[in-house]
């Protein structure tokens, strides 16, 4: 991570960041507050803030985590020292630099003392902050970090320039030689080291000019605190070039800076330079104001040289206003300040101060007593533009007092001594032009003590110097009129930049916010399509709309089958259902109309109590209104409406959601609609299915089942039979305790014919009816009827004990012999039937010898033998207990009456035309 970087990068990271969600915005957020910490301390913090949360959540890697955190409170350190909380600054440098020992992170390390230098330099404690600059640069050294390096070093460079101007331009000199091209954060620096420099040894167009490229090499790369500074200065340089105009101008560049941050240190340098330029504008009560107002932010760093500086300048303005008392007083606090910041030029200044109070006052010898120290640190300093500034004073002062001076003079006055000394001084300094009025104050000494001659030779050089004077004056303003270009055009430039930043940002949140809006749409278009049911759909798409929406209220109209009317199918307003309405679609006044009509979505924007509007009883008066058509390609299912009390609300990005909403909502209720049509024909398809099954198996006359059915469902019950026979043996069971036979009945009408011959055949018809019920008399529901030919049935008794198959075929032969058949017009038959039956599985011990038809095929064979012993009976062929071979079947086929001989079968008989069960049994034995 950089120290400090240009704007481009803080555009990218911005945008960067825009574009990320959750952890991993962190890398973005920590560097982007880093870089934001005096560019935008709010943000910063905020930004910090959010890292801070962010880093607790993801704190997977420790040394990865309190390598940021401890950056982040760089951070922290930063902005408190900003905002000249500098014990905060303090405790949070310790903080970060613990822990970027402890990850040996040198880089951190080095940060934080080029920031701890900055916060003992507002401490007013001038060695360490140079101490911790050196170690700044000791470790940038170390860890090879050039730019870090430079920028330490040009630092270094600007706090020697104020102290040692002459070694300071050597050393500058020396630092470009090695680094030919500095970047923008290392220039901010050095130029302004250079700017101080030109200053100091009178080069004042190059110091403004100097000045102004810091500034603007500040501004670029965040440093703002410094680019205040450097504005400041340049106010300064111009003041001294005598452009008070232009000084006051980028002093109010300095001011509005400061005041736009509200950091103490800034904005009291700032008002101390500004108060200057006003005093020096003879707008003193204006600079008064200013000075004192500087003093008072001053209030949190008292130690800072600025505050000295203001007392100095309070001074000053003293002087001017004729308080030689008050200036003293300011002065003396000065230097009590100063002398802490081993600033010597400064001091002088504050003993010359002194001094011209002190004259001023009366006291003559304390005042010499100053201004001789004032001048021997002017000289030990080689300061020119002090030392003649001393003189000055010293010859106000010989006017005033003759005092004793061990000074070896030529001049006929002590007072026309200093002075000449001064012009003298003057005159050594290439490019200076001699102040106008020292030389007239020559001239006037002459002229005082009656040397003309002298005194026209001076007032003639004096005349000369004012003319330099006006075109160094013209000079400057030229001078200054370019400075003035560069400042518009940097604050052009530093305007258009943030402006991109702002377009940018305002681009990347836009793109973020339709990127996320985009996704969501996609989910809740998968959630709104998989819906089947139209209920679902109203549902989801009014959560959806709430979630998304300013919607009070939410409507959905569907076509009528006709396609006349719309039909509120789906309303709500505040968590209440709105009341269902129906719309003809040819409405002058409904919307929902209008929208179906047009088929294209708008919005309305209503004054509150607009005339001539329909406004659904009991609902909310609302003031955006937005239609949207649901459509599937050409063909138009309804209308779906927003709305809401507050008024313009729906712009384009309202409107694009709705319909994207409106576009899945119709597919869905399309969907749903088809869903619910196929259902609808599903079912009366299964019911066609299941009639036309039941058809199929239904004999049509006596709707008793068929032989269809019999083969469709005997298979599941001879299945569960045999399994239980199955388990019996295994289990060695007595056959006896089954109640799991199947008994076949086969029942056939004797001399049906006759009927039909006798009656007619819709009365044979009525007989075969009437025979359904009957039997369905006799057996259970379970059972199955079956018709098995023309005039003969088959039941199959099912879950049955083959020892109750006599008794149940008796009660079918008596039933049908015992009441008669109800024929048309009252006539009334008697009838009789035969009866065959058997018992599956026939053999108990051998379930699977026979299949189920073979075993109705021997109840078939009983009622043949009943019809041919005389009709009205029943006949059982039944098994016998053994074992038997594969032809069993075929013997008792061909002949029953001799396989029952032969002790394969039992025959069971009942005794017809009687109503006595009679059991006989015709067998061999
Ligand atoms: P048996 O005692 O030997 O069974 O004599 P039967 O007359 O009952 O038997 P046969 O097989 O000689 O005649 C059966 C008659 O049943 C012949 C036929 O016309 C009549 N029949 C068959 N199906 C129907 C029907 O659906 N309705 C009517 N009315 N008669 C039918
Ligand atoms: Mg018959
Ligand atoms: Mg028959």
């Amino acid at each position: 991570m950089d120290l400090f970087t240009g704007d481009d990068d803080i555009l990218n990271l911005e945008s960067k960041l825009a574009l990320l969600e959750g952890t991993p915005r962190l890398a973005v957020l920590v560097s982007l507050a880093w870089h934001l910490r005096q560019r935008h301390c709010a943000r910063a913090k905020e930004l910090a803030d959010e890292a801070t949360l962010l880093l607790a959540r993801a704190a997977n890697d420790d040394a990865w985590f309190r390598r940021n955190m401890a950056r982040l409170a760089l951070v922290h350190a930063e902005i408190n020292w900003l905002r000249g909380e500098l014990e905060f600054a303090e405790h949070y440098c310790y903080e970060a630099k613990h822990a970027f020992l402890e990850f040996k992170d040198l880089t951190g390390v080095g940060d934080c003392y080029f920031l701890q230098s900055s916060i003992k330099r507002d401490l007013g404690q001038i060695t360490e902050r140079d101490q911790c600059l050196q170690s700044a640069i000791d470790i940038y050294q170390g860890i090879g970090d050039q730019e870090r390096l430079q920028i330490a070093i040009a630092r270094s460079l600007h706090n020697s320039a104020m102290r040692e101007p002459q070694r300071c331009r050597a050393d500058i000199d020396q630092f470009q030689k090695e680094v030919p091209d500095p970047a923008p954060a290392v220039l901010a620096w050095l130029l302004s080291a250079k700017a101080i420099v030109a200053n100091k040894i009178g080069d004042m167009g190059e110091s403004c000019r100097m000045h102004v490229i810091a500034h603007q090499a500040a501004f670029q790369t965040g440093q703002i605190r410094q680019a205040i500074l450097t504005a400041t200065n340049a106010g300064d340089s111009f003041a001294t070039l005598g452009d008070l105009d232009a000084a006051l101008e980028w002093d109010e560049i300095a001011l509005a800076l400061a005041r736009q941050n509200n950091w103490p240190g800034s904005l009291a340098t700032a008002l101390l330079q500004t108060g200057n330029a006003l005093r020096l504008l003879h707008r003193y009560s204006d600079a008064r104001e200013k000075l004192v107002e500087s003093l008072a932010v001053q209030a949190k760093i008292p130690g800072s040289r600025t505050y000295a500086h203001t007392l100095s300048y309070l001074g000053d303005l003293a002087l001017d206003l004729g308080s030689p008392e008050d200036a003293l007083a300011f002065f003396q606090s000065a230097e009590e300040k100063i002398l802490e910041h081993n600033e010597p030029v400064f001091l002088s200044d504050c003993w010359r101060g002194q001094a011209i109070a002190l004259c001023r006052m009366g006291n003559a010898e304390l005042a010499h007593q100053k201004i001789q120290n004032a001048l021997q640190v002017a000289q030990d300093q080689q300061n020119l533009d002090e030392q003649i500034k001393c003189y000055r004073v010293l010859a106000e002062l010989s006017r005033k007092s003759h005092c004793n001076l061990a000074e070896q003079i030529n001049e006929p006055t002590l007072s026309l001594h200093f002075l000449l000394k001064a012009y003298e001084l003057c005159s050594s300094i290439k490019d200076v032009t001699i102040p106008a009025d020292l030389i007239e104050d020559i001239a006037n000494s002459y002229a005082d003590l009656g040397d003309f001659k002298n005194a026209f030779h001076y007032a003639r050089i004096a005349a000369k110097a004012k003319e330099s004077r006006r075109l160094i004056d013209a000079q400057n303003r030229a001078v200054a009129l370019q400075v003035k270009h560069d400042n518009e055009r940097h604050r052009a430039e530093a305007e258009h930049l943030r402006r991109i930043a702002l377009s940018e940002a305002e681009r990347a949140a836009n793109l973020q916010e339709s990127s996320n809006t985009l996704e969501t749409l996609g989910l809740i278009g998968r959630e709104i399509t998989a819906n089947l049911n139209a209920e679902a759909v109203f549902e989801s798409l009014h959560r959806h709309v709430n979630d998304l929406l300013d919607a009070s209220s939410f409507a959905i109209s569907l076509l009528t089958h006709d396609g006349n009317a719309l039909q509120c199918v789906f309303g709500m307003e505040n968590g209440e259902p709105i009341p269902s309405f129906t719309t003809p679609i040819d409405h002058p006044v409904s919307s929902f109309a209008r929208c179906a009509r047009e088929r294209q979505e708008f919005v309305l924007e209503r004054e509150p109590g607009t005339q001539g509007r329909f406004i659904i009883p009991g609902t909310a008066e609302t003031l955006s209104l937005l239609y949207t058509p649901l459509m599937i390609g050409e063909r138009l299912l309804g209308v779906m409406s927003i709305q809401s009390i507050r008024p313009h609300v729906y712009g384009e990005r309202e409107r694009s959601i709705l319909r994207t909403l409106a576009a899945y909502g119709a597919i869905a209720l399309d969907n749903a609609y088809a869903y619910k049509q196929l259902q609808a024909t599903l079912e009366t398809l299964r019911e066609t299915q299941n009639q036309l099954e039941e058809v199929s198996i239904t004999d049509p006359l006596t709707g008793m089942r068929n032989r269809r059915f019999l083969l469709q469902n005997i298979e599941a019950d001879v299945a569960r039979v045999l399994r239980t026979y199955e388990d019996q043996i295994e289990a060695g069971q007595d056959e006896a305790q089954n109640d799991e036979d199947i008994v076949f009945f086969m029942v056939d009408l004797d001399h049906f014919k006759s009927v039909n011959d006798t009656y007619g055949h819709a009365c044979g018809d009525m007989v075969l009816i009437q025979m359904r019920d009957r039997l369905a008399r006799v057996f259970r529901e379970s059972d199955y009827l079956i018709r098995w030919g023309g005039e003969e049935f088959l039941v199959v008794a099912r879950s049955c004990n083959r020892r109750d198959a006599p008794t149940v075929a008796e009660r079918i032969r008596h039933i049908t012999s015992s009441t008669s058949f109800n024929l048309i017009d009252d006539i009334e038959i008697h009838r009789t039937c035969s009866v065959g039956y058997a018992s599956f599985p026939f053999l108990p011990g051998q379930p699977h010898l026979l299949t189920w038809a073979q075993v109705v095929n021997f109840a078939d064979q009983g009622l043949y033998m009943v019809k041919k012993s005389g009709r009205n009976a029943c006949i059982g062929i039944s098994h016998v207990e053994g074992t038997h071979s594969e032809d069993f079947y075929n013997r008792v086929m061909r002949h029953p009456q001799n396989a029952a001989e032969a002790g394969l079968i039992h025959i069971i008989k009942q005794k017809s035309a009687t109503d006595e069960i009679d059991l006989t049994t015709i067998s061999a034995s």
